[in-house]
């Protein structure tokens, strides 16, 4: 591990304070999901359905994303492409700069944090404000989101009372969660009249209807898709699905596995502008694209399982990595297993290749996965694209690069021992003989834990000693 990554993980582990508010939270969450299955049989047949349906979109992606476009523009929406970040970004830029506008107003979207939007069209002097109550949140305190889905999760009703405070000072102090949730709704409403652009993610796009779903809590999703004149979503292109009948079922074991909720206070389901004659709705609505690594994954058929989530945050949460280190210290929009598969994919193995050891390979997150990816497998096989000599024959970006030469060394020299029988047995019987003089200390590894201690004999000699015969 590259020694920045283990500061950061070393301070988090540090601040107690943040540790206990994911304790709490996780637990909290894992309890609800728990009790949103009941019935252990339904919960896996959900689950091979949900995997099947995305395994299904995936298996024909290309020619789902050609019938979402022509069926998205049928309905009037515009379809940008953007194959990187910075393409997404100028998009966005281009529609502002349209419509003269100096502010946008979001909704949660992942995307639009792995694009870098805020800093982006901060730069360009454009104010960008987040509505939804935890983006919100960490937006005033000048922070990246923790959780994908509870992006302030590491706060807890104190810390957010004062931060509040300091911010609205004309507000008076309050650590009532109704009062803050509502003080944030009333400097939120005005905003949502007041500007032209509004920003928001999707959870599905249907190919079949050409329809954007998108799936929360708050109401603040609605606003930002309908109050502004203009609407922007941004996703990635493995969000569609072939048809609307592939809708409930995901829906319903996203909200379940995510938060515990049958099912979220709002849905929405975008078809288009405001038609003549309608009352309400935006005048222009595009969808952006975004690539961003996501075509590379595609083309590999065992890691294109990634593709397959649904960004429910169930890994996370089961995560006992995740829960001790906190979202922060993976230094990535996407923290947690989810993000320890992604991110070394997007960015390359040389860039985020450490997350992949980042892990104990528990299979907590793929036994709850709503859609089985089988996370551990492929974290276990991005360790090795980053060691592995052969890299021609493997798409994953930065493969090799996190080879050095003395740990392929270490591992030779143990794959000769370990195929020479009689080279084996010397070693093992030297080092239980000479036990006593094996180091203690094994650097990082014995500050929490004790050195493994010898046996007495080697397991050869205990097999003789028992009179097995070996044969
Ligand atoms: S990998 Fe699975 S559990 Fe994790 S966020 Fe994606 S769908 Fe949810």
């Amino acid at each position: 591990m590259s020694s920045e990554f283990r500061n950061t993980v070393r301070a988090n582990l540090a601040k107690p304070e943040v540790r206990a508010n994911f304790y709490r939270a996780m637990d909290g969450l894992m309890t609800r999901r728990l009790d949103q299955f009941p019935d252990k049989a339904e919960l896996e047949r959900l689950r091979t359905q949900s995997m099947a349906i995305r395994a299904n979109a995936l298996s024909k992606l290309p020619e789902l994303l050609e019938t979402l476009e022509a069926n998205l523009t049928r309905n009037g929406i515009q379809v940008h492409w953007a194959e990187t970040p910075e393409q997404g970004n100028q998009i966005v830029q281009a529609i502002l700069e349209r419509h003269n506008a100096k502010s946008i107003i979001k909704g949660k979207s992942m995307v639009s944090e792995e694009m870098g939007m805020n800093h982006f069209l901060e730069a360009l002097g454009i104010e960008c404000l987040e509505s939804d109550l935890g983006e919100f949140i960490i937006q005033l305190d000048g922070e990246t989101p923790s959780h994908i889905i509870m992006p302030a999760i590491h706060k807890n009703r104190v810390q957010i009372a004062k931060l509040f405070h300091e911010k609205f000072p004309d507000i008076p102090y309050t650590e009532d969660v109704d009062e803050l949730t509502q003080m944030a709704r009333r400097i939120l409403r005005d905003k949502f009249y007041a500007t032209t652009v509004g920003l928001s993610g999707v959870n599905f796009m249907v190919a079949e209807t050409g329809t954007l779903c998108l799936v929360e809590n708050e109401g603040n999703g609605r606003m930002s898709t309908t109050a502004p004149s203009v609407h922007i979503a941004v996703t990635g292109i493995e969000k569609v699905v072939e048809s609307l009948s592939d809708v409930p079922p995901l829906l319903s074991i996203l909200t379940r596995s995510a938060t515990g909720q049958p099912i979220t206070t709002y849905f929405n389901m975008i078809s288009g502008p405001r038609k003549p004659g309608e009352k309400d709705g935006p005048e222009e609505v595009h969808l952006v694209l975004l690539d961003n690594g996501r075509s590379n994954i595609y083309s590999d058929p065992e890691l294109l399982a990634t593709l397959r989530c649904i960004r429910c945050g169930a890994c996370i949460n089961h995560c006992p990595v995740y829960v001790r280190i906190g979202g922060h210290s993976y230094g990535t929009v996407y923290p947690g297993p989810i993000g320890s598969i992604l991110e070394p994919q997007k960015a390359g193995l040389d860039v985020h290749g450490e997350l992949a050891q980042a892990s104990t390979l528990c299979g907590a997150c793929s036994e709850v996965c709503p859609v089985r990816i089988p996370i551990p497998s492929i974290l276990n096989r991005l360790r090795y694209d980053g060691v592995r000599r052969d890299t021609a024959n493997t798409n994953t970006v930065g493969s090799g690069k996190r080879r050095t030469l003395s740990e392929a060394a270490t591992w030779k020299t143990w794959a000769w021992a370990a195929t020479h029988p009689a080279i084996y047995h010397a070693g093992s019987t030297l080092a239980t003989r000479f036990k006593g003089m094996l180091p203690t200390n094994l650097g990082a590894w014995t500050t929490v834990r004790s050195a493994p201690k010898l046996a007495e004999s080697t397991l050869h000699q205990q097999v003789k000693n028992l009179g097995v015969d070996h044969e």
